[in-house]
């Protein structure tokens, strides 16, 4: 059996395509831009490079962006006054801080620094706890994306078993509790877990999100089940030449693809649908501050 390719890149077009039109609709019927301000601090490269690529899609689907860029040594008071400038400033809907922060910075203060409202990334305390009571919130990104392609690909979730590996509180513990909100029965597991193939190959739906390259391999899979690979590692690839890498998730695509009925690629899974979520909640956070219908 082979498994069908989820493509990630494919969807998330769909998605900033009816973000785009959110947005059309926005300035035509109410004049307002939706605005995303994107703070980075330092200059880690990784963050460089998706803090450019968030900055270039806001502006393509009709939004404004507003790019912060400080200082690596940054204090802490002056990054909390430009959050809190953010917060009362009225063309700004969104608010993201690239994490991570400098080893200086308190991460849990600054995110609960930012208006829930705008927490556009949903990683302040009122948004998680929103969240884990089912209540509207501000949902994170990755685990959003990965909830939006198993809904595309099962229609209902309801009553599968769905086993998490991973329980970060930016992809591992929102994805359970969306799970759970979908009426998953839901396992995490994490370094500490006894036996994970075994809690693996129960699982009728595998979202891993562990960080380690292809960690899961296909017969730990259960025959037909849908596989969500969140996972970005950068390895050796040799056979490309020497010194070059490549891109792999946690799971080992092409013996995951063999017994799995449903499987996202890396790349071209999970990461685009991030940055499409993150304007999809922008549109969304602009809605609500101005009473208007959210979309769906
Ligand atoms: P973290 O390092 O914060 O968390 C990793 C989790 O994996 C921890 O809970 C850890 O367990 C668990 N883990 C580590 N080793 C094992 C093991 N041997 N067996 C089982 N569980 C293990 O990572 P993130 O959640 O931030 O990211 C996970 C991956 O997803 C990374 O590759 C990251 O690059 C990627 N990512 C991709 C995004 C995208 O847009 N596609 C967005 C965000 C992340 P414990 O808690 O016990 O230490």
């Amino acid at each position: 059996m082979t498994a069908q390719i989820i493509d990630g890149k494919a969807f998330a077009a769909t998605v900033r395509e009816k973000v785009a039109g959110h947005v059309a609709r926005l300035k035509e019927e109410n004049g307002i831009t939706p605005g995303l301000a994107v703070v980075l601090v330092g200059e880690d490269p990784a963050s460089q490079v998706y803090v450019r690529s968030k900055g270039k899609q806001t502006v393509e689907v009709g939004m404004n962006s507003y790019e912060h860029k400080l200082d690596v040594d940054t204090p802490e008071a002056n990054l909390l006054a430009l959050i809190d400038k953010l917060n009362n400033d009225p063309a700004v809907h969104g608010i993201l801080v690239q994490l991570p922060l400098p080893g200086h910075l308190n991460e849990d203060l600054v995110i609960n620094s930012i208006d829930p409202a705008k927490d556009v990334d949903g990683f302040h305390i009122s948004n998680v706890g929103l969240l884990g009571t089912g209540q509207k919130s501000m949902v994170p990104c990755t685990p959003l994306g990965c909830l939006m392609m198993l809904r595309d690909h099962h229609g209902s979730l309801s009553g599968l078993d769905a086993v998490v590996i991973g329980r970060s509180n930016i992809v591992g513990k929102p994805m359970a509790q969306l799970l759970l909100g979908e009426s998953c029965t839901v396992t995490i597991a994490h370094s500490r877990t006894k036996d994970l193939p075994e809690v693996v190959k129960r699982a009728d739906i595998v979202v891993a999100a562990v960080g380690r390259p292809e960690m899961v391999p296909g017969d730990w899979i259960k025959e037909a089940a849908t596989v969500i690979d969140v996972g970005i590692n950068r390895i050796d690839a040799p056979e490309k030449g020497e010194g070059k890498t490549r891109l792999v998730g946690d799971v080992h695509f092409e013996s995951a693809a063999a017994v799995a009925g449903a499987i996202t690629p890396v790349p071209g899974g999970v990461g685009p649908m991030t940055i499409a979520c993150l304007l999809a909640n922008t549109v969304t956070a602009c809605c609500r501050a101005n009473g208007l219908a959210e979309p769906e």
